[in-house]
């Protein structure tokens, strides 16, 4: 059982995934790379398993970023036909609390990623054993940029949120209202909520355009957790909002303009998102210049 623990860590994701990923849980400060902590597993397969063995990696790996808080993985095999996969994880302890222990673990994987384990398991020769290895990340020139925007390309549907996102954020400013707006979709980008900030309104501080479309999806899928949902945001959400956003279980973000300095207190999405577990998918800089440009309009 030990040794299906273990397997767990071990990822099959392809390399042209991974660099988006990575972006999906930047770190912007350099010293924050030496936090991350990365698992190597080795071993050599049983003949005639190596598709069915990808496979089922595939599943697992695909499951611990979604879920999880892993960051991301790959899979190498060498020229001897070993086979090397690399998982990574922010810190060590983002990686010990997915294992729950071995009982509870077994029992909250979905069945399909507890078959692939041990498909896994399955697949490998136990003979001969290599040894796995577990390492801080101390230099990681991948994770070191301070580029805090994601290189993904929405799709036009996630285009079209965007600009309904522009849309609501020029009736906050109509209504008199600080410049912010959200939007909450389901996994397939399926609109439940749209919301602007309230706060003048309301005459209430934090009626902000996330709270308030957090609210609404709630109270439109009669459920206090929004579970795979994306929210569409045209600004780095506040501390505030963050803790919402990751409270309310929502799994990814897209926001336009960066976070404003001498927000109170000052601390935004990306640096709290650090600290969640596990992580929201963040994804950053969409329509930057447009929505900057809104937002000063709108303080103005
Ligand atoms: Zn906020």
């Amino acid at each position: 059982m030990i040794k299906v623990l273990k397997l767990l860590c071990f990822f099959l994701f392809p390399l042209s995934a991974l660099k988006a990923e990575i972006h999906l849980n930047q770190l912007s400060e350099k010293e924050s790379s030496q936090k991350m902590f990365a698992v190597i597993y080795q071993g050599y397969l049983k003949p005639g398993r190596e598709n069915e063995y990808q496979e089922a990696w595939s599943k697992v790996a695909q499951y611990f970023i979604k879920y999880r808080g892993a960051i991301g993985s790959c899979l190498h095999r060498t020229s001897d036909g070993l086979w090397v996969a690399y998982s990574r994880w922010p810190d060590k302890k983002t990686r010990d609390s997915s294992w729950l222990g071995e009982n509870a673990l077994s029992e909250e994987l979905p069945l399909e990623i507890r078959n692939a384990i041990l498909i896994i398991k399955e697949c490998l020769d136990s003979d001969p054993k290599i040894s796995d290895l577990c390492m801080e990340v101390v230099n990681d020139l991948l994770l070191s940029s301070d580029d805090t925007e994601s290189n993904l390309i929405l799709s036009p549907e996630q285009e079209r949120i965007m600009n309904l996102v522009y849309e609501e954020v020029e009736i906050a400013i109509q209504e008199g209202n600080p410049p912010f707006a959200a939007i909450i979709t389901d996994s397939e980008n399926n609109i439940l909520s749209i919301a602007h900030n309230q706060a003048n309104t309301k005459q209430l501080a934090i009626a902000h355009a996330e709270i308030e479309a957090i609210q609404l999806a709630c109270k439109i899928l009669g459920k206090k957790k929004l579970e795979g949902c994306i929210l569409y945001a045209n600004a780095e959400s506040c501390g505030m909002c963050s803790t919402a956003i990751i409270k309310s279980g929502i799994l990814q973000v897209f926001y336009g303009a960066p976070h404003e300095k001498g927000s109170n207190p000052d601390v935004h999405l990306l640096e709290i998102n650090r600290k969640a577990t596990p992580q929201l998918r963040v994804h950053g800089g969409f329509m930057r210049e447009k929505f900057i440009e809104q937002i000063n309009r709108g303080r103005s």
